[in-house]
């Protein structure tokens, strides 16, 4: 169905109102000053725009002229444009000869162009020449991310200021009929758009206090706006927090001193594919309750970050790929806002023509008034759009970031990157000068071919186990579930009495008994051992692809347990929800990996092909495989270990840490429920002793170890030691523990390094290999982000597990619980204690901890500890960080916050770590994606979910065969050599 009766009526008007403003060209497509000129050049040149901005984007950052010209080089060298005049100043910076503020004299100059510094009179001054226009404005605060409770209070409290400011100064205001009237009478001067994530400390959908903390911090907002008649708009951000906005937005809007007042809006975005279903609920919703709200229809700003986000998760991608479908998407969702125009105040923030004049027509159709709807543009992008369509009699509101100039450039490179990108309707208008049929035709809608083949993002064969997306209200509801059920379950158990138990208990309340395992004694494992041994032949000569496909099945049926897997694992360990899943999800990518690799490894090749000799290179299996696995990632690190022992036809004899036994006994029931022979797998649950009898077992072929140093490096001598009746050396995997640093450049981007650093340093309380456990200040940043780091940690509930509230868990025991405390009586006298956050005392409950100015040969930097405790170390220099974080005995995982590629580069080479990550966190190292383990002392082995693991389980041997018999030479040969 048509969305419009007339659509030639809407191609004449889109034209008319082209000719108007295609006559003045928009300031951001002028050329006025060297960034201007820049902006202009960067249109012809994919590289250069990418450089321009992310130069732009790093630029407050810096402090001296030096550091300004040293990355102008850094970020142009790579830009193969004749960009003399650049290089011309980089050097003159670099000399001193020009200073700094020229610089960033232009760039404030843009910058102005696009937002309004808020001190000061430059806010009022820009308000006033809108209405002027006239123009109707809604403001946006720009600025740091939202990272602590602290900063929410205070965002919060900016807002307030913004609108009791505002609200003065608009009481002066002369009425202006076009821009003040709507048919339900007067609308509000004042109009603030808030982002809902920067009034909590972080914004997720997991944790039910989001909820009630924004509410709590709107319901001020909406008081205040209520009592000075503003209006409050509500943004809408990427697509995790989208289910979350709406529920708080309507919520608050049910509260009953807010049923009719203040003017509330939202904005929704047409690049959703669940627009559709939003705004035909929110009308819905708006009838039923008598409540008008605003919808603020926009396009959507953060579609690139959306295709990219759901591709690394292998979610669905939220978003339409095709922009004409956007576009389309637009215009039907238009034409839904006009008709519930009874409840809904329709505004279409855009600058594409077409899209404003099918609103303008459709709103006619309907019967709506010109001042029953409006438009919204944003400040300083497009000036002839906007005076075309005040002329044109419509009411235009001006979206106006306001804030610190320099830190709003991160909004500003948005906008810009957005507005001149190719599908952009200002760029294809004033910089292409695309004829205007083609820019006001109907939007197309993609092929459905068209649109599947661009929308699959599916590997041919190995694909990662999507995670649980828990922004999804019945995602959360599941989980909820299943963990009553399995509690439910674990509780019914009755005590065992006879023989040697092993009972687990949750270590956030050691009372409770999550399960109970048979202990193996020696003569169990010894037992065990000649089983194996006796079973090796048969399940060596199994065809490796029978052998992978028992993998496959046991893949389809973990991934059929995922949500009990998860909560068993949650209540054995200790593990918050996103880590318990994730390691379910890790555990099925192991079996499904090493089955598609050992099909790879399967077949023998032929290393030359000659005539009268064949050469034949094979893989065999060794033998029996010990797998000696540790706690911390009880199903993914055993089953990685163990699938890949069996996939290349070894005899598995698996010890799981005895701390999480119950997670050992459900592997162990899915490789049976998946028709893996019982003697080709068998469990031995039980102590460290266990572990050492297998490793000194002359019939043990393999160890496959994951733990820390100490024990790795005794199952390493103990191993290597020759015993009685032992015919073969024995191939030992060892992975061990970590002290990984993170390093925090002078202009690393702080709102993302703070939010990376908690989450590898406190993921799991810390209980990771590849736990961020140093991080490397270099000087400017220093207090600045210690700061940021302590006020965000300190915002942190720590608590049980299975209370989504919490994001701090407990320690595995009281043996861990007791080793912190001795590390953080070892740091306060070694180095200063910033923070020690106390934590509840039943349970195995460690508060974390940070330490500033710690000696990085001190025993707090060296150690591994193993828990919530982050040792921050100052750095001179981006080479004396390097330095420092070389020295250690560990080199499992590091990282590097920066935005000099020439730091990058340089970390890439000498960072020398298994696993460098740049710019992101460093734990959570997917399968195949990023092939896991560490150098020096924190390991040995090729690395796990890599091209290279299974290789660590199978012999190579080399088969050479004379096929010549008294002269004759098979033909086939001949002909093939
Ligand atoms: P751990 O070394 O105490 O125990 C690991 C396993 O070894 C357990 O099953 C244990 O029973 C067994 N064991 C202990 N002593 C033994 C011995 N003498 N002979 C044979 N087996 C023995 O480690 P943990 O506390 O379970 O795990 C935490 C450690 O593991 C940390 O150091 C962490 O860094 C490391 N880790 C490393 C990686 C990696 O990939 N590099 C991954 C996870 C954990």
């Amino acid at each position: 169905m048509a969305n419009v009766s007339s659509e030639a009526e809407v191609q004449r008007l889109a034209r008319t109102l082209y000719h108007k403003a295609a006559k003045h060209k928009p300031s951001l497509f002028e050329a006025q000053d060297l960034l201007g000129r820049m902006i202009d050049w960067s249109l012809s040149d994919e590289s250069l725009r990418v450089a321009l901005f992310r130069f732009v984007d790093v630029l407050p950052s810096l402090a001296s002229s030096a550091e300004i010209g040293r990355h102008l080089e850094e970020y142009f060298a790579r830009v193969d444009h004749a960009l003399s005049g650049l290089a011309i100043l980089a050097q003159a910076l670099r000399a001193g000869t020009l200073v700094a503020p020229v610089v960033r004299r232009n760039v404030i100059k843009l910058a102005r162009r696009f937002i309004a510094e808020e001190s000061g009179d430059h806010l009022i001054t820009v308000l006033s020449s809108l209405r002027k226009e006239p123009a109707a404005f809604t403001l946006d605060v720009v600025g740091e991310a939202t990272v602590s409770e602290s900063e929410a209070a205070a965002m919060q409290q900016r807002y307030l200021d913004l609108l009791r400011r505002l609200a003065a100064v608009s009481a002066k205001w002369p009425a202006c009929s076009q821009i003040d009237d709507s048919p339900s009478g007067k609308i509000p001067q004042v109009n603030l758009s808030v982002k809902l994530s920067s009034l909590c400390a972080r914004f997720d959908s997991l944790d039910p206090n989001t909820e009630t903390v924004v509410r709590a911090r709107l319901r001020e907002l909406l008081r205040e706006a209520a009592r000075l008649d503003a209006a409050v708009t509500v943004d809408m951000e990427q697509y995790a927090f989208h289910d979350l906005t709406l529920t708080i937005f309507r919520g608050a809007l049910e509260e009953d001193e807010f049923r009719e007042r203040p003017f509330a809006a939202l904005a929704l975005q047409a690049y959703l594919k669940d627009a559709e279903k939003d705004v035909s609920e929110l009308v819905s919703w708006a009838r039923r309750r008598r409540r008008r709200v605003g919808v603020r229809l926009v396009k959507g700003a953060y579609w690139d970050s959306e295709i990219a986000w759901a591709k690394q998760k292998g979610w669905p991608i939220p978003v339409f790929l095709d922009k004409a479908e956007t576009d389309a998407s637009y215009e039907r969702l238009s034409r839904m806002l006009l008709e519930g125009h009874d409840v809904i105040d329709a505004a279409f923030g855009s600058h594409n023509l077409r899209s404003l004049a099918h609103a303008i027509v459709a709103a006619k159709e309907i019967g709506v008034p010109v001042n029953g709807y409006e438009v919204q543009m944003l400040y300083g992008m497009a000036e002839p759009v906007r005076q075309t369509i005040i002329e044109h009699g419509q009411r235009v509101r001006v979206y106006l970031p306001a804030g610190e100039l320099l830190p709003g450039i991160s909004y500003l490179i948005r906008r810009l990157m957005e507005n001149t990108s190719n599908t952009s309707f200002l760029r294809q208008t004033y910089a292409e000068k695309k004829a205007v049929d083609i820019l006001i035709r109907a939007p197309a809608r993609a092929k459905p071919a068209e649109q599947a083949a661009t929308e699959s993002s599916e590997l041919p064969g190995f694909r990662n186990e999507a995670p649980v997306d828990f922004s999804r209200e019945e995602n959360r509801a599941q989980f909820a579930e299943t963990l009553q059920r399995v509690r439910d379950e674990f509780s019914k158990q009755r005590r065992r009495i006879n023989g040697d138990w092993l009972e687990s208990f949750n270590p956030a309340d050691p009372s409770e008994i999550v399960g109970r395992v048979r202990l193996a004694t020696i003569a169990d494992a010894e037992q065990a051992i000649d089983k194996a041994a006796r079973f090796f032949s048969e399940w060596r000569d199994t065809p490796a692809l029978k052998r992978a496909e028992t993998l496959i099945k046991a893949a389809e049926i973990m991934r059929e347990r995922r949500w009990r897997l998860a909560a068993a694992e949650l209540f054995e360990v200790g593990k918050g929800w996103r880590e318990a899943d994730a390691d379910v999800c890790e555990a099925i990518d192991y079996l499904d990996y090493y089955a598609h690799e050992m099909l790879r490894l399967a077949e023998p090749r032929e290393t030359q092909q000659l005539p009268g000799e064949t050469n034949t290179y094979l893989y065999e299996p060794r033998g029996l495989a010990a797998i000696i696995a540790p706690w911390n990632f009880p199903l993914a690190i055993l089953t990685g270990m163990t699938a890949a022992a069996l996939v290349t036809g070894n005899c598995v004899l698996m010890k799981p840490a005895e701390q999480s036994p119950i997670m050992g006994s459900h592997l162990l029931d899915i490789l049976r429920a998946a028709g893996l022979p019982d003697d080709a797998c068998q469990l031995l649950q039980g102590s460290s002793e266990l572990g050492a009898r297998l490793v000194r077992s002359a019939k043990i072929h393999l160890i496959a170890f994951t733990g820390s140093r100490e024990v790795g490096l005794e199952i390493l001598r103990e191993a290597y030691t020759h015993r009685e009746g032992q015919q073969h050396v024995k191939r030992v995997v060892c992975e061990m523990g970590g002290k990984n640093a993170v390093i925090v450049d002078n202009d690393a981007d702080l709102d993302e390094a703070v939010v990376h650093i908690i989450d590898s340093a406190l993921g799991y309380q810390g209980q990771k290999c590849s736990a961020a456990s140093r991080v490397i200040l270099l000087e400017e940043v220093h207090e600045r982000l210690l700061a940021r780091l302590v006020d965000a940690v300190r915002s942190l509930k720590i608590g049980r597990p299975e209370d989504p509230r919490n994001a701090l868990g407990p320690v595995i025991d009281a043996v861990a619980q007791r080793r912190i405390a001795e590390y953080i009586q070892i740091g306060r006298k070694e180095a200063k204690c910033v923070l020690e956050m106390a934590a509840p005392k039943e349970g195995f409950f460690v508060g974390p901890a940070i330490f500033r100015d710690v000696d990085p040969r001190s025993r707090l930097a060296q150690e591994e500890i193993f828990g919530p405790v982050l040792s921050v170390i100052k750095a001179r220099d981006f080479a004396h960080a390097l330095a420092i974080a070389n020295d250690s005995q560990f080199a499992l995982t590091g990282g590097i916050f920066s935005r000099s590629p020439a730091h990058i580069e340089q970390g890439r080479k000498e960072f020398h770590v298994g696993n460098l990550y740049i710019n992101r966190g460093i734990t959570g190292a997917v399968v195949e994606r990023q092939p896991f383990g560490g150098l020096k002392l924190s390991g040995i082995g090729s690395k796990a979910g890599g091209p290279d693991y299974l290789l660590q389980f199978l012999e190579p041997r080399t088969i050479s065969e004379n096929t010549l018999r008294h002269g004759f030479v098979p033909p086939e040969r001949l002909k093939n050599s």
